[in-house]
């Protein structure tokens, strides 16, 4: 199902030794891929493992050879869903944080950006780039794992949030570091659908899972340490640094690189799941009721044309296990055959409402009252199949917006315009997959503090998320998903709602997330300003929605008679940072011109994308309907001049090297 992080076991042999610095010396020595230390009861007057910081090496040892730039340049990357793809010019696989320091060093002196990826597991085309792209999938050990000795009954600690802390390499994934966890009875606190992301990665988007007990995965980080555009290596924590320290909690990796992180974990527990198929009418009836606090975890699939949700409740428990009844799509033929069904429904939309009748029916059970239940370890039980390539629109709104939301989104999908409420027609012939997505969270400030300045959920109440997923059967882009996503996120503006940063909102400008977040974003954009002031960590998305100057916000026109007039040209980037070309290729397509500029010679299908060939550099955004759109971004890659003796020089012998090793 997922796309593996970049397979640096694979690149040893191509991978340069190039080594620029040497000398570089370190008070710190927890950079190795050593074992994992026994875990020790965390002393009661430390409030957390400051790592130290470190300075950037003196420069003048720039002779030697002893830290490597372990790089190749042949990487192509692409998301999860295969909605987009780069070629950056180097993938960057760092053993220890030296070489992470020797990476800004190099970076600076050639004027490169650089964007860390974790598992690409970001929807949008956050982690695209064609500048260098630095993986820290060798920086993915468990440092130090710290038990309170008193939480060990995980039935009568259900209540208890954290029973220690861990200190960790930044690169580690939400399962290998759940599976590390488990020998000292210890688990991460909550998860959303899938544990493949790298954990600095799953921070740096505010992921979340559901449960009014938890907020966002990055509430229980304590601590972490970030190497800087300037080389230093600095620890911030919400007693040191705590700024930095609000700006890094989701970063949206536009500060620097973090590299490590220490996160309180909860104890370790089975949990008991069920799973109901309900009416509509009875969960909105429940609303504020038990219904979002009948249990630790709850999360419901609304599917709109059955007006029927499942709603699923998780609690804590000393059970024996027992394995769930097969799903009827977890088998192969249900697969397939679903897959199928959903490529059919591309050409003829009108199958959706029996699709989702008989599928829905096949996996929950056709009747209200269908149940399912199991006890599994929490690291895997609340876990889900998230099957096909697909697009993803998530919001968080307030919670106790969530039945109007709920009830005027199914009127307007029902053709209730007037009951609905929002300004764009469906079109008689637009019908979506199911389910929408329903899940809760609580990051209040009452809850979590101190708050991500990038905290998409209220402030000052508990959040409701809905996510408007669509499949992309055999890679093809659904037919309604532009008026859907249009209307969707019209109505989430309306109720307040911040999109989740690394999904595929469609309508959203820089201008509505400056208004969106208000003094918060200034404050965060104020932080990387003065961590990163020559823009080393932004790429073209940065630019696109967050850096610059101009504000415009790209209002949607409505449909004339049914007629799809899509949006007006999105937000223009100006400012410091713009790319106008970029932007210009972007409102050409929004007018449903065909993007000729790129075609001939250099433009990429899908098969060529895959395959060995002449292709620049850059990236491309798939538009199956449209004709692909290639950003070729080189230009942007860039931030300032190369000086003509060290930047030129230094980037031509680097590309050399790199290519050498590569051919060796
Ligand atoms: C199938 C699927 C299911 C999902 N389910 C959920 C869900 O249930 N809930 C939810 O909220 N989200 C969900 N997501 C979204 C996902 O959790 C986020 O996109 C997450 O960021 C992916 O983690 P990653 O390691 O792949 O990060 P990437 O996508 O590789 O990177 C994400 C961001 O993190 C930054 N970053 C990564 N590592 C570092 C580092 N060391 N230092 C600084 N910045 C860094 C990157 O630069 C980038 O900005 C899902 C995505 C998919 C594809």
């Amino acid at each position: 199902m997922s796309q593996s992080p970049p397979d640096t076991q694979s690149m040893h042999a191509s991978e340069s030794d190039y080594s620029i610095l040497s000398g570089a010396t370190s008070t710190y020595d927890g950079t190795s891929n050593e074992s994992l230390p026994s875990s020790t009861p965390p002393p009661d007057d430390e409030p957390e493992q400051r790592l130290p910081d470190l300075p950037f090496p003196d420069v003048s040892i720039l002779t030697g050879n002893t830290v490597p730039f372990r790089a190749r340049s042949s990487y192509l990357h692409h998301t999860w869903a295969k909605t987009f793809y780069s070629r950056p010019e180097f993938l960057i696989t760092p053993h220890t944080i030296e070489e992470v320091q020797l990476i800004t060093l190099l970076a600076r002196r050639c004027r490169r950006r650089v964007v860390v990826v974790g598992s690409g597991h970001s929807p949008s085309d956050l982690t695209c780039s064609s500048s260098w792209m630095v993986s820290l999938a060798k920086l993915s050990s468990v440092l130090s794992v710290s038990r309170d000795p008193t939480s060990h009954n995980p039935a009568t600690n259900a209540n208890k949030r954290y029973a220690g802390h861990v200190l960790f390499q930044a690169g580690i994934s939400l399962e290998d570091l759940n599976l590390a966890l488990a020998p000292h009875a210890l688990t991460l606190p909550n998860l959303g659908s899938i544990h493949i992301q790298s954990v600095a990665g799953a921070i740096a988007t505010a992921t979340h899972g559901s449960s009014l007990r938890h907020g966002l995965l990055s509430q229980g980080v304590r601590g972490l340490r970030i190497v800087l555009a300037d080389g230093s290596a600095v620890w911030c924590s919400p007693a040191s640094r705590p700024d930095l320290f609000r700006a890094a909690l989701v970063s949206l990796g536009a500060l620097g690189i973090i590299t490590e992180i220490e996160m309180n974990v909860a104890v370790f527990a089975d949990i008991e799941w069920h799973q109901r198929v309900l009416p509509l009418t009875d969960i909105l009836s429940r609303w504020e009721g038990d219904l979002w606090t009948q249990a630790e975890f709850v999360r419901c699939w609304w599917m709109p044309y059955t007006s029927r949700v499942v709603l699923w409740s998780a609690d804590k428990t000393n059970k024996p296990r027992r394995a769930p009844k097969k799903g009827w799509y977890g088998g192969s033929f249900g697969f397939h055959s679903y897959h199928l069904m959903l490529w059919a429904a591309n050409y003829i939309p009108s199958l959706l409402p029996s699709i989702e009748w008989f599928v829905m029916g096949m996996q929950y059970g056709f009747r209200n009252g269908s149940t399912n239940s199991a006890v599994e370890p929490q690291r895997t039980g609340l876990l889900m199949d998230c099957l096909y390539s697909q697009f993803v629109n998530e919001w968080a709104i307030p919670l106790h917006k969530g039945p109007e939301a709920i009830t005027r989104l199914n009127a307007w999908l029902h053709g209730d315009t007037a009951a609905a409420r929002i300004p764009f027609e469906k079109p008689r012939n637009l019908y979506i997959h199911a389910p929408i997505e329903v899940r809760v969270s609580d990051s209040s400030a009452a809850t979590t503090s101190p708050r991500a300045f990038l905290d998409p959920t209220p402030a000052d109440e508990a959040t409701l998320y809905l996510n408007a997923t669509l499949y992309r059967p055999y890679g093809l882009d659904p037919p309604c998903r532009r008026r859907w996503y249009e209307a969707f996120e019209h109505l989430m503006r309306e109720m307040g709602g911040r999109p989740h940063w690394a999904k595929n909102f469609a309508t959203v400008t820089r201008g509505h997330l400056r208004d969106a977040y208000g003094e918060e974003m200034e404050k965060w954009l104020a932080v990387r300003e003065e961590v990163d002031p020559e823009g080393m960590f932004v790429g073209a998305w940065h630019r696109r929605l967050l850096l610059g100057e101009a504000i415009e916000t790209g209002e949607a026109v409505v449909g004339q008679g049914g007629k799809e007039e899509g949006l007006r040209a999105q937000a223009p980037t100006v400012g410091a940072l713009a790319e106008p070309h970029d932007i210009m290729r972007l409102e050409e397509s929004e007018k449903g011109q065909k993007v000729s500029r790129w075609k001939g010679g250099v433009e990429w299908t899908g098969e060529q994308a895959r395959g060995p060939s002449r292709r620049p550099r850059g990236y491309r955004k798939v538009d199956v309907k449209e004709g692909s759109i290639e950003l070729v971004d080189d230009e942007a890659d860039s931030f300032g001049d190369l000086g003509e003796d060290e930047g030129v020089g230094l980037l031509a012998k680097i590309r050399k090297d790199v290519e050498a090793a590569h051919l060796a």
